[in-house]
């Protein structure tokens, strides 16, 4: 998928975002909407909220499926917090969780979650759409480069699409995650208080 860059408004979080993207070898392109098309081998749309605890990334889950659906959007989506390493809820404590990943999930017939546990089995007719889980950071070792994966589907490398490396490397990335976001935020930063010198001039 070919993303096309548009003149949007763009928050410093999502310009951080961007640049931080950039900074660990991840190409990105901003678009409709206010988010980041992060492009690779399995894209993801990428909405960024102002906080960074699981309440607000869960809060901004609805708002992203929908713009997903007006862009027609068939791939994962993903949304992060006001830094690259929220307080996010994740089962698996060995990876430390970026955002929430949507995997996206094709229509078809799905066992009843809500059957009664003494009953059969039952099966249910879910509509496309995506299942969402913690997305945690993972370093792939086929090309090098840090993505995620989702705790609860695919465990494939977000976004270059390889499927290998050292999962449960716990801890082990945290320090490069924090040092390619300082290095984005001052940045970013720099480039603002530049655009408000110039602008008072
Ligand atoms: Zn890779």
């Amino acid at each position: 998928m070919t993303a096309t860059p548009t003149r949007i408004a763009k928050s410093p979080e999502l310009a951080a975002w961007s640049e931080f993207l950039k900074g660990i070898g991840v190409n990105a392109a901003y678009s409709r909407g206010n988010c980041l098309h992060v492009l690779g081998g399995r894209p993801l749309l990428l909405v960024c909220t102002l906080g960074a605890d699981q309440a607000r990334l869960e809060k901004a889950l609805g708002h992203t499926e929908r713009l997903a659906n007006s862009k027609e959007w068939t791939g994962d989506l993903i949304v992060v917090g006001s830094h690259p390493l929220p307080e996010v809820l994740s089962y698996l404590d060995s990876d430390p969780p970026a955002g929430l990943i949507g995997q996206r999930v094709r229509p078809g017939h799905v066992l009843d979650p809500l059957a009664p546990e003494d009953g059969p089995p039952r099966l249910v007719y879910r509509p496309a759409g995506w299942q969402w889980s913690a997305a945690l950071w993972h370093r792939c070792d086929t090309c090098g480069r840090l993505g995620v994966y989702a705790e609860t589907g695919s465990w494939t490398t977000r976004p270059c699409g390889h499927d290998s490396g050292p999962w449960h490397c716990n801890d082990d990335e945290v320090p490069a995650i924090s040092e390619a976001w300082g290095r984005a935020s001052y940045a970013v930063n720099k480039r603002r208080s530049a655009r408000a010198r110039q602008a008072a001039s």
